[in-house]
């Protein structure tokens, strides 16, 4: 039995008659940029996420550069991130020229530590323009206290929502939680178009006009520049596909939970305490499980193996940040973030997309099981 880590296709073939459809009409009215489609997304995932705005712009990466450049951040200026995420939280930052200050995380969810995050700003907060969280694997950062610390220095918070679309945090949802939240409309998301995408949420009426202008090369009137922007738009076509699939993102979002609690209580049958650990969720966090990532010994091993035996599986993420090569110039060295460093030994995601079958789940955990009964 073969086990794919993602299976787009199953998806598609459930919503494929009315997106060709919707595809289609965008085609015929000939009007691509910035028109009703994307209009009628950036409310409706305002509403969804609990924000009053929401801004389509080009991609998950173009959401957390123009929340920065709205956030006023400028080159030079230091903000606080985690070095176990996906790239770009980290590349948007350098990209204004700014310089990521890495935190590293809390072991059991992977987010950022709030207590080393405190320590590091009462040491010294000079030069911290913003903080981005980022909500790993579909589960949010400590929001209240990382807001309290960033309230308390005057610092803007950014959530990187890009795996986290619909995840809550204390009766709220990601991306209406600080300054501004960014998502991400990457195929492999759990709100996925058909190319790239993305948007910006604020509750801001300010940081909402900044947005808008920036994502239109600074301009408010055309032809007339306030500020050097950027060209970041979703377009219709996208925006388009993007409606049809909100509508479902519930029953999907649920149905990746109830694969996640069928993973949880079969490892827990399976005897295999003590070199495998299933995803933890804190007190007030419904997880939307863009990943569900487990945490073994013997990972490259059993990646292996389980790719011998036809099951997907990836480690996200193999590399913290602050190891990398194009950050070199920021000094750190290895051991600076052990909690990091140690799980991006230990990590692996496992198939949990919303198609998936009770008796594929069983079998990855039938394999995974195996596989350490014979270690
Ligand atoms: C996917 C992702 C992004 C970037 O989104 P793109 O749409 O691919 O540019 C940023 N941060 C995190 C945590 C992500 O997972």
């Amino acid at each position: 039995m073969k086990v794919q880590l993602l299976d787009l296709a199953s998806q598609y073939r459930k919503i494929k008659k009315e997106v060709l459809r919707e595809v289609k009409q965008v085609c015929e009215s000939q009007h691509y940029i910035l028109g009703k489609n994307v209009a009628a997304l950036e409310s409706e995932i305002a509403a969804y996420s609990g924000a009053k705005y929401a801004i389509g712009v080009a991609s998950g990466t173009d959401a957390i550069l123009i929340a920065l450049m709205a956030a006023g951040v400028k080159a030079g200026d230091k903000v606080v991130t985690t070095p176990f995420t996906f790239f770009a939280t980290a590349g948007s930052i350098s990209r204004l020229g700014a310089v990521p200050v890495f935190v590293d995380i809390e072991p059991e969810t992977y987010n950022i530590d709030p207590a080393a995050l405190e320590a590091l700003l009462k040491k010294s907060a000079k030069g911290v323009k913003a903080i981005i969280p980022v909500h790993l694997y579909g589960q949010c950062a400590d929001m209240d206290r990382i807001m309290k610390v960033a309230r308390k220095y005057r610092i803007a918070v950014i959530e990187d929502a890009a795996q986290s679309i619909g995840a809550g945090y204390k009766g709220k949802r990601a991306g209406a939680i600080g300054d501004l939240g960014c998502f991400s409309f990457y195929p492999t998301k759990n709100l996925g178009c058909f190319g790239d995408g993305g948007m910006v949420t604020t509750n801001s009426a300010r940081l909402a006009d900044r947005v808008k202008m920036l994502r239109v090369h600074g301009s408010r009137v055309r032809y007339y520049h306030d500020e050097v922007g950027a060209n970041s738009r979703l377009d219709e076509i996208q925006a388009a596909i993007l409606r049809i699939k909100l509508k479902r993102l519930d029953s999907w979002s649920a149905g990746r939970e109830k694969n996640a609690k069928r993973y949880d209580s079969l490892f827990a049958k399976a005897n295999i305490k003590g070199v495998l650990d299933t995803p933890k969720i804190s007190e007030g966090c419904v997880s939307v499980y863009n990943q569900y990532v487990i945490r073994v010994k013997k990972r490259d091993e059993l990646r292996a193996y389980l790719s011998a035996a036809g099951i997907g599986s990836e480690v996200y993420y193999p590399l913290p940040l602050h190891l990398q090569k194009c950050f070199k110039e920021l000094g750190y060295k290895k051991g600076d973030f052990p909690v990091s460093e140690k799980a991006a030994k230990e990590v692996l995601a496992l198939p949990i997309y919303p198609e998936l079958t009770p008796a594929a789940i069983k079998h990855v955990v039938a394999t995974i099981a195996g596989f350490y009964s014979k270690a």
